[in-house]
């Protein structure tokens, strides 16, 4: 026995499993002349390594230093053990007992490597759909069970050739015990059906004859990584419009799909951060400017707006599809509207029968619905606004606790979330619960996603908004406890756990709207958090929403709402407002009547609702058709005035909250268009208005710590007007950027608002 060999175990959890971490280990082992072994365990990987102790340094400070670009270590452990005179280094198969790792991975973009191997003619991988190598391919939509191994996945569907093997088995290979891999012999395989589901063609000739019918003006159903997308040929305006037709999606922007960087720049201008974005891993639609000389592709793909949303080809098929193409491809989900995405080839032809007119479909199975992400850059780093394909399920650590919770988000732009052990796993994007199939799907993920990772929830978390439709099936899961948080508490909450904000605080939350404390609906808020209290210490001056949510959706019964409480009847004198000549003398009598009596005109303090006036008195957008669409107009309609000039603020106290008055903010808007001013000019000077009213807060509290939370930061020119006025003030200032600032981060802050016992109320 030699007595200078030692041995040691360590015990690593992280983001391990998926990115080839065991081959890198196994490969770091022989390098450095060490036995041992390593395994996957529930919770990560175990490894034991025996030689030399400069060898074993070597190994650790390798590891800690230079470890698979993919993964993320939480945590290393190290126990000595005794000498044990292991003879090689081996692969174990994984240990599967015990508690489940709470780290995921999600899906990984095709990687450079695997791009040229299907590119390369003389490689046995050319034109191969489904290449894949430890590197990259899918991992949460194809993982059926932790740890992370071939069996556990979707691939065991088909067992590998005798290439895929040796390639499986090789060291020195890059598809060294990656799990994912297979070759047109042994792996999945596409098929071009008719809507009967009948074939056209297979494998690359499927591919080429898709490409073919999009070059007609098809409209086709692909099967993606996470679920299908309906594409068409974004040169043709009639199929883009046909799309519209029968996703009835009138105007809300498409997003584009391309085939390499070139193409993206042909049609926007992405920044060097916004380039790094397109093509990371996850591949996500980048919220980009458009060229200004000319959009050349169908108009109606973004009408009316200056952004676009482009990905880059995100899988082998989608690379090869492109690659038959000249133009970019419009990419869309494959659902019905407000239904989730299909996963399934029988469940695609039947509900997207009467969509596509082919589908591209093979023969790998979808485990769970995972739309595409959408991220934009604000002052200089990426702001995820939807979490799917590529980051879900996100990780984010908190404070130390004890139970296992499930905080149910809210109701649009839902995701759940799941805490244990000092972690939170927040779900991919479940979409809005306006539909029974939406609601169901919601369900379903909360089953899959808490059996993935073994979870057993002692309390549930919800809205105190109970007629949303996580509410209610937080209600219906009676036998549990469950408690509900404020929306804008969640908010600022959100922020807080994705940063680890410490106290005290300045929260400024804005959004569309949600229930406030006092029955109406909030948006403009301003809290102080500190000593573990949320206190409401400012907010908008309430007004009242005509017709209530029908007044959501039409920014021109909003703005009516809003003047009518200073104009009162004198409104329906001023004929020159865009949004009185938009209704007729009989609805206008109507609405004067509605006001005059306050009936069904529900009280709101929410920027999301005064945006839509402002857009509506500028004549932008009098009836939105998507969610957001008169903000986005409002923003848009900046159009690069740099101006700094704002509108004279005025606050009143009113029950211990300050208000911000938005009566001289709107005479001033009115006046400047009447005398002509443009449009731009009034759409900056509104935003910068707001900026100010946040500077007037923090000098107003003192607070030195600012957090900005609420689908409203969604906004970038109103973010990043803030970021650059606070900071030159020696104001610290956290944004959402991991985590949506929209309600998709509700879920995140109701897990933050029990761990630190804060502001929840128990259900009745
Ligand atoms: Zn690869
Ligand atoms: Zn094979
Ligand atoms: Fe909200």
């Amino acid at each position: 026995m030699n007595a200078k060999i030692i041995r040691k175990e360590l015990q690593i959890t992280g983001l391990i499993q998926g990115v080839g971490f065991r081959p890198f280990i196994f490969n770091l082992a022989q390098d450095l002349k060490l036995k041992g072994w390593i395994s996957n365990t529930d919770t990560g990987v175990s490894i034991e390594i025996e030689g030399l102790p400069d060898a074993i340094t070597g190994f650790l400070d390798r590891l800690q230093q230079f470890p698979p670009v993919h993964s993320y270590i939480e945590s290393l452990t190290i126990i000595e053990h005794e000498y044990y005179g292991y003879v090689n280094f081996e692969l174990l198969s994984s240990a599967t007992q015990g508690r489940k790792s709470l780290f995921i991975l999600p899906d990984i973009a095709m990687c450079a490597e695997c791009k040229k191997d299907i590119d390369d003619p003389t490689n046995r991988r050319y034109q191969y759909a489904f290449t894949s190598c430890s590197q990259c391919g899918p991992r949460y939509s194809i993982i059926n069970a932790l740890p992370y191994d071939r069996v556990r996945t979707t691939m065991q569907d088909f067992p590998m050739c005798a290439n895929c093997q040796h390639e499986y088995d090789d060291p020195t290979d890059r598809r060294f015990h990656a799990q994912t891999i297979a070759c047109a012999d042994c792996g999945p395989s596409v098929q071009l059906t008719n809507k009967s589901g009948q074939i056209i063609e297979s494998d690359v000739a499927a591919i080429k004859q898709a490409a073919e019918a999009l070059k007609q003006g098809a409209i086709i159903a692909i099967k993606g990584i996470g679920g299908f997308q309906l594409l068409v040929d974004a040169n043709f305006k009639t199929s883009v419009a046909r799309l519209r037709e029968k996703k009835y999606r009138p105007e809300k922007p498409f997003a584009l799909m391309c085939k390499d960087m070139p193409q993206v720049r042909s049609i926007a201008t992405p920044s060097a951060q916004e380039a790094q974005m397109l093509q990371s891993v996850a591949a996500p639609i980048v919220l980009l400017n458009k060229k200004r000389a000319g959009f050349m592709l169908a108009e109606n793909i973004a009408p009316n707006n200056a952004r676009i949303g482009i990905m880059l080809a995100c899988s082998p098929l989608h690379h090869l599809l492109l690659s038959y193409l000249s133009a970019p491809v419009v990419a869309t989900s494959g659902n019905i509207s407000n239904e989730p995405i299909c996963i399934d080839n029988q469940q695609a032809l039947e509900q997207l029968g009467q969509i596509a007119d082919v589908f591209l479909i093979h023969n790998r199975s979808i485990l769970r619905p995972i739309d595409d992400s959408v991220v934009q850059a604000v002052q200089g780093s990426e702001m995820l606004i939807r979490a799917a394909r590529g980051y879900a399920p996100i990780v984010i650590k908190l404070p130390k606790f004890k139970a296992k919770l499930l905080a149910l988000g809210g109701h649009l732009k839902n995701t759940f979330a799941l805490a244990s052990e000092g972690y939170a796993l927040i779900s991919q994007h479940n979409g809005d619960l306006e539909s029974l199939a939406t609601v169901q799907g919601f369900k379903q993920n909360i089953t899959d996603l808490s059996t993935l990772v073994q979870h057993q929830t002692d309390l549930l978390i919800q809205d105190q908004h109970s007629d949303y439709a996580s509410s209610q099936y937080g209600d219906e899961l009676s036998q549990t406890p469950c408690v509900t948080v404020q929306h804008h508490h969640a908010h600022l909450l959100s922020c807080v756990a994705e940063h680890g904000v410490t106290e005290p605080l300045l929260a400024v939350v804005w959004d569309g709207a949600g229930l406030g404390e006092d029955g109406s609906l909030w948006g403009g808020e301003f809290f102080s958090l500190e000593n573990k209290k949320i206190t409401r210490i400012a907010s908008l001056r309430e007004f009242s929403l005509p017709g209530g949510s029908v007044a959501i959706k039409e920014p021109r019964r909003t703005a009516l709402g809003l003047l009518w409480k200073f104009m009162g009847d004198s409104l329906f004198a001023q004929t020159d407002l865009a949004a009185i000549q938009t209704f007729s003398k009989h609805e206008q009598k109507l609405l004067n009547q509605v006001l005059k009596k306050q009936l069904n005109t529900p009280r709101c303090s929410s920027i999301g609702r005064l945006f839509d006036c402002v857009a509506s008195l500028l004549d932008l957008c009098q009836i939105s058709t998507y969610e957001g669409q008169a903000a986005s107009r409002l923003e848009q309609c900046i159009n690069g005035c740099q101006l700094s000039d704002s509108y004279p603020l005025l606050w009143h106290e009113q029950n211990d909250v300050i208000r911000l008055d938005w009566q001289p903010l709107l005479e001033n808007i009115m006046q400047d268009l009447a005398e002509g001013t443009e449009k731009s000019v009034i759409a900056c000077k509104f935003h910068n208005t707001l900026v100010e009213s946040i500077v007037d807060r923090v000098h107003g509290s003192g607070l030195k710590t600012v957090v900005l939370s609420g689908g409203s930061f969604q906004n970038s020119y109103l973010t990043e007007a803030i970021i650059k006025r606070l900071t030159a003030i020696n104001v610290k200032v956290f944004w959402q950027q991991k985590v949506p600032c929209n309600d998709g981060g509700l879920a995140l802050g109701q897990l933050l608002a029990v761990i630190q016992q804060q502001e929840f109320k128990t259900c009745v």
